[in-house]
């Protein structure tokens, strides 16, 4: 499928990072499952995103059930739930997901998913500190 347009993206856990993630998407083309077991959060993206799921995304069947390999992308955006993170993860692996992207909330949690074998850690603090550093001293090329 295509890299951007028109592709096929599940966000498992929609906290600040994984809305702002899937919301990006859905504007500029993607089709956008996301996945939260917070019942205020599935509601208030109702309507926002192609589908919304209220579920644990910590139950493999849960995952098979929505056709999880099915998505180009998976985005686990969750983090101060260490535990969920890495079931969810290792679960994605272990059923094939190829282009995972995993959020990590501390430098072990990223070491972590990096052993497991997912290829896209990203750190939203630490990576968006070093990028207001680089805004500070002006560097705006290194901000793109
Ligand atoms: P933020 O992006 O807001 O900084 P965070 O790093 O604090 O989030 P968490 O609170 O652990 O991350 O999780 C983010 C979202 O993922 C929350 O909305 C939470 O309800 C959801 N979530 C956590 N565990 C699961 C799970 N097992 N199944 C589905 N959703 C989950």
């Amino acid at each position: 499928d295509n890299v951007s347009e028109g592709s096929s993206v599940a966000v498992i856990g929609l906290g600040r990072f994984g809305q702002s993630v899937a919301l990006e998407l859905m504007a500029n083309g993607s089709e956008v499952l996301g996945i939260d077991d917070r019942e205020e959060i599935v509601q208030s993206l109702n309507n926002k995103l192609t589908h919304v799921v209220r579920a644990n995304a910590t139950h493999p069947d849960v995952l098979d059930q929505l056709g999880i390999t099915d998505f180009d992308r998976v985005v686990v955006a969750i983090g101060t739930h260490l535990e969920s993170s890495i079931l969810v993860t290792s679960y994605l692996l272990r059923a094939g997901v190829e282009n995972i992207w995993a959020k990590a909330v501390s430098d072990q949690h990223g070491v972590i998913l990096q052993q497991l074998g997912v290829r896209n850690v990203v750190f939203p603090e630490k990576d968006m500190g070093k990028r207001v550093a680089h805004l500070l001293q002006g560097d705006l090329k290194e901000f793109i």
